[in-house]
């Protein structure tokens, strides 16, 4: 399994990850993650901290190059997840998911846009790291779940509908200006962070490689005979228990591709 270090992908961000079969009780996706990896070490899976920057057609399989190694497979199973909408911008105060906000934000003020699930889950790790929270909302109706919105207002986060958050940033100092549009009026915003959560878009670089621009398929079968795909790349409800579920499928038929010895 090539992939760049910590593992565990946007799982990392989820705060609580429920709904799961075997999970009796929420558990963080970190938690989550840490046992996954378990479980695939005991059954010899092998991990290399790296990043896959070329990807091409070879002879017998498939030629991955990578940041440090490059490796030859029989078959691949592309599982290289989503990016943000609107990428962060280097900028350090400014995230599109928790995983690279600080640990220590105690009493910051934190801005979160979005209103979905991953919105709401994001605001409240913030809160649980001590920073006063408002989620902005472009729309006037939430999209996230009742539980998620309900926790978020008990745990003292604000939200406020129909507002619309604009940036205007000032990269050689690493500094921003928010401004919030709510109706006609227009106000500058203080926050110590922003955190952008408007939605993510398939991260299909790999799969341009190979396919000549053709779009990715959305099934864990691919016209490339050796080639899979599993996960939030082809999945437009991105969930855990569907990327499980892709890649036990596409490992399945990697297998038999491999033993069918074509
Ligand atoms: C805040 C938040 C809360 C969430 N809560 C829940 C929840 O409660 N329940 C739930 O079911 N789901 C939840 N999700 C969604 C869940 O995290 C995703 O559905 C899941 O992580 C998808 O897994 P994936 O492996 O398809 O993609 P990802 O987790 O995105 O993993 C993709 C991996 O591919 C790697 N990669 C990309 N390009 C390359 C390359 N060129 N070379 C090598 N590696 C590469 C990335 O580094 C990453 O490790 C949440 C997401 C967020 C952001």
């Amino acid at each position: 399994m090539i992939g760049p270090f910590p593992l565990g992908g946007l799982l990392r961000a989820a705060r609580r990850v429920e709904y799961l079969p075997s999970l009796v009780h929420p558990i963080s996706g970190k938690v989550l993650t840490r046992r996954m990896a378990l479980a695939a070490r005991k059954s010899g899976v092998e991990f290399s901290d790296d990043v896959v920057v070329r990807f091409e057609q070879s002879k017998n399989g498939f030629l991955l190059s990578g940041q440090r190694l490059s490796v030859h497979a029989r078959a691949v199973i592309l599982a290289t997840g989503t990016v943000p909408v609107e990428p962060c911008s280097g900028l350090s105060h400014i995230h599109s998911d928790c995983r690279t906000l600080p640990n220590k934000i105690s009493g910051a003020s934190v801005v979160v846009t979005g209103g979905g699930d991953i919105a709401f889950d994001t605001a409240l790790t913030a809160r649980d790291r001590g920073a006063f929270v408002t989620i902005y909302v472009r729309t006037a109706v939430l999209k996230a779940n009742a539980p998620l919105i309900s926790e978020a207002k008990s745990r003292g986060i604000k939200v406020c509908l129909g507002s619309a958050v604009t940036i205007s940033e000032t990269s050689s100092t690493d500094s921003f200006s928010l401004f919030v549009t709510t109706g006609p009026k227009t106000k500058r915003l203080r926050a110590d962070y922003l955190i952008r959560c408007h939605g993510r878009l398939p991260n299909d670089e790999l799969w341009k490689m190979i396919s000549r621009n053709h779009p990715i398929s959305c099934g864990v079968r691919t016209p490339i005979a050796g080639l899979y795909a599993a996960g939030d790349l082809i999945r437009n409800n991105r969930y855990v228990a569907t990327a499980l579920s892709d890649g036990l499928q596409a490992a399945s038929m990697a297998d038999n591709f491999i033993k069918r010895g074509r």
